[in-house]
């Protein structure tokens, strides 16, 4: 019997998952979209989309390859030379990472942005109030008053003063319409996104292919390490990446990694 097949069915807390386990960090993940569902945070179609993820991740061997993380270094200096940088949270983002993606935006002066494919007021108020649980104090989305153009109506709500203003936004696990749409309109995108094929993945400036549950913490620490950096030392990471050949070790590392 194969590891993931030996995984404990269901727990009610996730202290109760061996730490252990082969497969800990993706039974830790999916108990949390569990967790988002049952709470309102994370619609149903979260867990498809988990489910895509946790497959990609098994096949790059669950962990951070190098070509990720100097994505994660060069989507930390783009997130502190931005003059307006905005973290897009959807439902799977505050289920998984919700303390991280604050400290995240403390650490490079962001704004936190709830945005959904599936809107609702009481799903929009679930993850704000979510968020202020874990320490944000400003959290954007709520007023909707501008839109992304491209995009039909309920989808296209953004905040004027939140990423319509935006000059760089991070954008995990989003959705490829709502991606090329902002890419559109001229934003810098960040996108995290374990599917190198994706739309999204293949829209952005920095796409950054890894779990969300590494990736925000990695950013952070180079973000932190990054923060005496000149501007010049931060302009020479960002054009010194190479969006092309980092989709390209991905792919790769996918179709023919290990799988021990
Ligand atoms: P497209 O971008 O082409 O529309 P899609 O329809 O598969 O692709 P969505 O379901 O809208 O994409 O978004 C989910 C994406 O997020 C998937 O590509 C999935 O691999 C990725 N994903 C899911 N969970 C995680 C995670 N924990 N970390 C990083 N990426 C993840």
């Amino acid at each position: 019997m194969s590891d993931h097949e030996t995984a404990p069915a269901e727990v009610d807390d996730e202290e109760e998952i061996p730490t252990d386990h082969p497969r800990y960090q993706d039974l830790v993940t999916r108990h949390r979209i569990e967790e988002g569902v049952r709470k309102g945070i994370t619609h149903l179609q979260g867990m498809h989309a988990e489910g895509r993820g946790s497959a990609f991740d098994y096949l790059i061997g669950e962990e951070t390859i190098p070509s990720a993380d100097e994505a994660e270094r060069a989507a930390a200096a783009q997130l502190l030379l931005a003059d307006h940088p905005v973290l897009s949270v959807n439902g799977n983002v505050a289920a998984l990472v919700p303390g991280e993606m604050v400290e995240l935006a403390d650490a490079v002066g962001a704004d936190l942005e709830v945005n959904l494919f599936n809107r609702t007021p009481e799903r929009m108020n679930a993850i704000a109030d979510h968020l202020r649980e874990h320490g944000a104090e400003d959290v954007k989305g709520l007023d909707a008053d501008a839109h992304v153009p491209g995009l039909d109506h309920e989808r296209a709500k953004v905040d004027a003063d939140g990423i319509h203003d935006a000059d760089v936004v991070l954008v995990p696990l989003e959705d490829g319409d709502r991606a090329e749409a902002l890419a559109e309109m001229g934003k810098t995108e960040i996108v995290i996104d374990l599917n190198p094929l994706s739309r999204s993945a293949q829209t952005a400036a920095i796409p950054i292919v890894d779990n969300i549950v590494r990736a925000i913490p990695n950013v952070m620490r180079h973000a932190r390490e990054l923060k005496g950096a000149t501007e010049d030392e931060l302009r020479r990471i960002v054009a010194a990446f190479d969006r092309e050949a980092a989709l390209e070790a991905a792919e790769r590392a996918i179709r023919q990694g290990d799988l021990d």
